[in-house]
Formats: C-alpha cells, sequence, structure tokens
C-alpha cells in the first residue's frame, strides 16, 4: 500500500501512522522528523531548514523534494509507504506524482483527517515530545506516568518549539494556504478519503482502515 496521509498540523497524522504502521507494516515516512533529525545532527540540510521551521514556515520545495527523493528511494520498490507531512503544497504533489509515475508506483490513498480548528490548537499547545524516539503525550489527555519522562524509552519530553501558541496559528495559517488545496488535487485523481480525526486514536483508525481501497 501506499498512502499519503494529510491534514493540518495537530490532526493526528503521526499518531494514525505510527498505529497504522503496527497493523500494516507499511514505512512511516514522515518530513518533520526527517527535517528536525537534519537539524539536530547540523547537516547541511538542517542548517537550511532550521529557520523556517522555528518560524513555522515551509522549508522550501526543492531541499524537502530532493530528501524525500532519496528516503523512498533507499525504501526501495517491494515495501509500502506511508508518507506524514509530504507533500504540502501542489509543487511538491506534483513531484511525488512524477516520481511514482516514473516507477510504476501509483498511489492508493490519500487519507485527510478533519479535526476542528480549536481542538488543533488545544491538541498542539499541551503537546510534549520525547527528544529520543519521538513518542507523543499531552499535558492534560495522554500524561506520562512520571511527568517529563518518556514511557517508552525513558527519553526527556520536550515542547517543540513550533508547538507554542503564536508559532501554532502561523502553521495553521500556512496549512490553510499551501496544503488545504492538495484535497482538491487529490480529489480531481479520486484518490481522497476524508476522515473524522477526532475522538480515541483507535476509532479513527478503524474509520480509516473502513475506506483504504490499497486494503483489498
Ligand atoms: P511536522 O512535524 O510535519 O509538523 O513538520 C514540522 C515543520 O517541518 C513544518 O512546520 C515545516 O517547517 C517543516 N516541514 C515538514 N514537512 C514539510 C514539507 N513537506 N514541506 C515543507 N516544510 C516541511
Amino acid at each position: 500500500m501506499r498512502i499519503v496521509l494529510l491534514g493540518p498540523p495537530g490532526a493526528g497524522k503521526g499518531t494514525q501512522a505510527k498505529l497504522m504502521h503496527d497493523r500494516f507494516g507499511l514505512s512511516h515516512i514522515a518530513t518533520g522528523d526527517l527535517l528536525r533529525t537534519a537539524v539536530a545532527e547540523r547537516t547541511a540540510l538542517g542548517r537550511a531548514a532550521q529557520d523556517y521551521m522555528e518560524r513555522g514556515e515551509l522549508v522550501p520545495d526543492g531541499l524537502v523534494i530532493d530528501m524525500i527523493d532519496e528516503r523512498l528511494q533507499r525504501n526501495g520498490r517491494s515495501d509500502g509507504f506511508m508518507l506524514d507531512g509530504f507533500p504540502r503544497t501542489v509543487a511538491q504533489a506534483e513531484a511525488l506524482e512524477r516520481w511514482l509515475a516514473a516507477r510504476g508506483m501509483p498511489l492508493d490513498d490519500v487519507i485527510l483527517l478533519e479535526v476542528p480548528r480549536e481542538e488543533l490548537v488545544r491538541r498542539l499547545s499541551g503537546r510534549r515530545t520525547c527528544r529520543n524516539c519521538g513518542a507523543m503525550y499531552h499535558v492534560a489527555f495522554d500524561r506520562p506516568a512520571q511527568a517529563g519522562v518518556c514511557d517508552r524509552c525513558g527519553g526527556e519530553l520536550y515542547q517543540r518549539d513550533d508547538d507554542r501558541e503564536e508559532t501554532i496559528r502561523a502553521r495553521l495559517a500556512v496549512y490553510d494556504n499551501s496544503t488545504a488545496p492538495l484535497a482538491d488535487f487529490y480529489r480531481a485523481r479520486g484518490l481522497l478519503r476524508e476522515v473524522d480525526g477526532t475522538g480515541e486514536p483507535a476509532q479513527v483508525l478503524d474509520r480509516i482502515v473502513a475506506q483504504l481501497k490499497g486494503r483489498h
């Protein structure tokens, strides 16, 4: 299966990608995670991306497209994948389409996770992320057993710079302007599956699975 997870920041793309990975064994490719690793390792890509990320803006298409090209090549032909946080612009979607068409590997499904705006702000502003393994928690709804410590690996939990309230608003505006148009792009290709992203993660997963064409 080759799947794109679309939706605003805080819609639950990362959470659902992990659950889908556990269920179907698909590779989870998250451009935000790849970029944060590049920033932490101070690679040339990381240094070029850092300022954009801190402001909640998009990293330029050329950089992200080269990064995903390299990551997809490593993934190989036979493995499926779930893209989380890519594409985010029409130019990225067109580049992905060309890349996959050249290899005879079309997308099966594009899942659009829909969550009301106030709920997104609530989720993101309370989100805490493990510095070590990337696991996510929430200060009110999903607390770790010990404050500030990851249940899974014992790593330190922190608030991402771009999960602060001012930056959240900027990221949501970027989504509206640059990424929301992708719903029409994929609807026109018959690939868009709109899924209610509210409620418990397991419920959302069931809604997604019920809509997958690639499962059959
Ligand atoms: P995320 O973890 O998906 O919320 O991404 C965090 C940040 O990484 C975004 O706010 C952007 O600055 C950058 N980023 C991630 N994916 C992309 C992408 N496909 N295109 C441009 N910038 C991206």
